[in-house]
């Protein structure tokens, strides 16, 4: 072959393998930039450091803020395991030179160099011979040091330092990533341990207040049956208060179902009419109280629901609660039940003072009230609607508001999903099922 050609091919072939190098160069990144654990990360890291200089070993040292000094973070090779929280001093060491001097090193013979901390060899039973070694820096902030250490062939040269300064840079933006997701994560965790801890303190707060409260009613209500004039007066407005004192603390008790999990759910078949009487009964006396229009249309047919009776029966009766809340005396709230398709809609309908269009959403957010926490006339916690649309998702149903504007009044829809097969017609439901809902309260 003659000279020149051969000379052309060797030129081509050492460009061919800077490609090839640097298409390798950019999957190793997009690997590490697709990791959001730290430790696969490393190691992926090492492995490839060490592939790309034909090296025995590799290794991480991070600075350690508190001293000064650098700790082994991560390492590959035979005695890598050991390696891993071990000490080199920043000072006369070589990793420390490269981070002072703030770029690459390669030690051919690390043996005559006084700075190797040869310590971790003598400890390790580990000979190391030659030494590449670059700084790493995260938003121009040095981090540490990425080494590669015992060339298998020949010396570490300037391609080299260029692969491993290229693969540090890669590294530290993925391992700067990474970190970031986990204080975030820790960050979410101790929120969380927080966020329940409040909601544990709400429940028992609100669980031990009951019994006194308990107490204050008995007595309230036995002392008015005897009470006349004034004291009648003042003892009425001592009931009123303990009742509204009462709403409030069931209001803080069910804190704890705006975080429901599906698992927390007890599924049971029930009649509809009879999840719908419950909810009217628990609400009747306010109804009365207000001296409101109280109407019920049942579905035509009986229906058969598959719910968790107890939180179902509480999504309900909070809509039902702030109806009767939210409209004047003597306005009407109208309770109705049909079936649609594979699906239940039950509605409350009001006359009362309605809610703006751009808030019929935000209502189900958690405390959000419509009404100036300053001025506002209506008591409440702002929960029972965010409990409802929970109760609702749990159940793979929905619930949503409409209302035509203010003083207009308001509609709340609850849908759940009908299982299969569980739908009855006029004619085969059991005798003691067909009576109207209204005729047993
Ligand atoms: P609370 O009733 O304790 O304030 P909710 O989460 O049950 O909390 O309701 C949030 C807000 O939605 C209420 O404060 C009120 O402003 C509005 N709202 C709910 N139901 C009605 C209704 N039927 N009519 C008018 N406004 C309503």
């Amino acid at each position: 072959m003659p000279e020149e050609t051969s000379a052309g091919q060797n030129k081509s072939e050492g460009l061919q393998q800077k490609v090839d190098m640097l298409n390798r160069l950019v999957e190793i990144s997009l690997v590490m930039n697709s990791t959001f654990q730290l430790d696969p990360l490393l190691e992926y890291l090492m492995f490839q450091a060490t592939e790309i200089t034909n090296s025995e070993s590799a290794s991480i040292l991070l600075l350690d803020d508190k001293t000064g000094d650098l700790r082994f973070a991560a390492a590959l090779g035979d005695v890598a395991e050991e390696l891993i929280g071990m000490i080199v001093p920043r000072k006369g060491s070589i990793a420390g030179s490269i981070i002072d001097q703030e770029q690459a090193m390669i030690i051919d013979d690390v043996d005559k160099d006084p700075r190797h901390f040869d310590d971790i060899d003598q400890k390790l039973d580990y000979d190391t011979r030659s030494i590449l070694g670059v700084p790493m820096a995260i938003r121009d902030k040095l981090v540490g040091v990425l080494e590669v250490l015992n060339r298998r062939e020949g010396r570490y040269d300037e391609d080299d330092i260029r692969y491993i300064t290229l693969l540090a840079s890669q590294a530290a933006v993925a391992i700067d990533n990474v970190q970031m997701v986990e204080s975030l994560e820790h960050a979410y965790d101790d929120l969380e341990k927080v966020n329940k801890l409040k909601t544990d303190f709400i429940a028992i707060a609100s669980h031990e207040l009951r019994t006194p409260l308990g107490v204050i009613l008995g007595y309230a209500t036995v002392l008015q049956e005897d009470a006349q004039g004034e004291s009648g007066e003042h003892i009425e407005a001592v009931l009123s208060s303990a009742l509204q004192m009462r709403s409030l603390i069931e209001g803080m008790t069910n804190l704890r179902y705006v975080s429901l999990d599906e698992s927390e759910l007890n599924f049971e078949k029930v009649w509809l009419n009879d999840v719908l009487q419950e909810a009217i009964n628990d609400v009747q006396s306010m109804v009365e109280a207000k001296g409101q229009i109280f109407e019920l249309e049942e579905p035509p047919e009986a229906v058969m629901i598959e719910i968790d009776r107890a939180k179902f029966v509480l999504a309900l009766t909070n809509v039902l609660n702030n109806a009767i809340k939210f409209t004047p005396p003597g306005g009407v709230i109208l309770l109705s039940a049909v079936r649609r398709n594979k699906e239940v809609w039950v509605r409350v309908r009001d006359n009362g003072i309605g809610i703006p269009a751009d808030e019929l959403e935000q209502i189900f957010e958690q405390f959000y009230q419509v009404e100036d926490p300053m001025t506002r006339k209506h008591g409440g916690l702002g929960l029972g609607l965010t409990i409802a649309r929970t109760v609702l998702d749990r159940h793979k149903g929905r619930i949503w508001a409409e209302s035509p504007g203010p003083n207009e009044g308001s509609c709340f829809t609850l849908v759940l999903p009908l299982p299969p097969g569980m739908i009855f017609n006029e004619m085969e439901v059991p005798k003691n099922h067909k009576k109207k809902a209204k005729e047993s309260t």
